[in-house]
């Protein structure tokens, strides 16, 4: 297999249209037995559930080449069984985890040309989604739903080196105290994109979100859970109902754990706490874990001892750890790689 000719080290984080996606519909109480097609559009009745009431949910993760030259993909059963999750939190059938994997695989093994090589610092972005495809005018779930899965190549998420984020505390909130928060549904994105766009006119990176009940806890960013570190070398994560449990978090937890032997606290977290940490980071499939620098909370900074310029030490080491794993530098918890079958 000859791999398409990319700027693998500056292909950015957008689009780039690869040549096979996976689709399955379900009708009539079922699923039909899904197919791979070259067609990147779709043909949607003009009242389709997803286009009226938002009926829609998503996943994302990663397939990457390891040092020995396989493709792998990361822990996608815990992305398969979150989606079942968020299915059911919006009324849709659930996509089962065997077909799930199976879907990874095969779109994966399709675009194999578009797996970026190992020492690249880039990687194939998987987007598993669904969506209420039928008609819906009185509110009420679809009957009809699409499930899809497309690739794209994505470049380095830190190109030219790591920037600790300077992040501001948001007047806005993500989710409801009973809310959606905990669940990958596209409205929590769209209700976020206009915090997300006057963050970035005033300056900020990101949104530190409190808890929208008391507004006095950590929650998370628009798309990223917190670690914090002590000043006694321990990592605390908040914990919230309305939190949307990071795989990639909850896989470093187990890399402090395991790996490095450090205490974790999995808690609450009061924003009045946070000022006493000595290193912050956020945790997502895109970048792994994102160093913060300073929080800004109205007027008052927060500056964590490792500064602006670099990222801090037990950071450094998670991240080393964590990406050793995904690229098979150190051996991985069992069943985290699902390797790729490429003919
Ligand atoms: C997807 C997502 C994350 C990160 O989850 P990963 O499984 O680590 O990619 C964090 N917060 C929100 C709100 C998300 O949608």
């Amino acid at each position: 297999m000859e791999k398409k000719n990319l700027d693998w080290a500056n292909i950015g984080f957008s689009y780039i249209q690869t040549d096979k996606r996976y689709v399955s519909n379900y009708k009539n109480g079922a699923w039909d037995e899904g197919t791979l097609t070259s067609d990147a559009a779709i043909m949607l009745s003009e009242c389709a559930g997803v286009l009226q009431y938002a009926q829609t949910c998503f996943e994302g993760l990663k397939a990457y080449t390891t040092e020995d030259g396989r493709i792998v993909t990361f822990r996608p059963d815990q992305n398969a069984k979150r989606m079942m999750n968020s299915a059911r939190g919006l009324e849709m059938p659930e996509f089962p985890e065997e077909r799930f994997l199976d879907a990874v695989e095969k779109t994966v093994a399709a675009n194999a040309a578009y797996v970026p090589p190992y020492g690249s610092g880039a990687t194939l972005y998987i987007r598993p989604y669904m969506f209420g495809s039928s008609p819906v005018i009185g509110v009420k779930p679809a009957a009809e739903y699409q499930f899809r899965m497309f690739a794209t190549p994505v470049g380095p998420y830190f190109k030219g080196g790591v920037r600790p984020l300077t992040i501001r505390v948001s007047d806005f909130d993500r989710a409801a105290p009973n809310g959606t928060g905990h669940i990958k549904a596209g409205l929590n994105y769209a209700m976020s994109l206009h915090a997300i766009v006057s963050a970035h006119e005033e300056g900020y990176d990101e949104n530190m979100y409190l808890d929208p009940k008391t507004r006095t806890k950590v929650e998370e960013t628009g798309g990223a859970n917190f670690l914090f570190v002590t000043k006694d070398h321990k990592i605390v994560t908040p914990k919230s109902s309305s939190i949307l449990p990071s795989i990639t978090r909850r896989s470093l937890v187990h890399v402090a754990k395991e790996y490095l032997g450090m205490e974790v606290e999995e808690r609450e977290v009061l924003l009045s706490e946070v000022q006493e940490f000595a290193e912050c980071g956020l945790c997502g499939t895109a970048a792994v874990i994102s160093p913060v620098g300073k929080i800004v909370d109205h007027g008052k900074e927060i500056c964590f001892p490792s500064g602006m310029e670099k990222i801090g030490p037990v950071t450094q080491k998670l991240y080393d750890t964590l990406t050793g794993i995904q690229m098979g530098r150190i051996e991985a918890p069992e069943g985290w790689l699902r390797e790729i079958p490429i003919k």
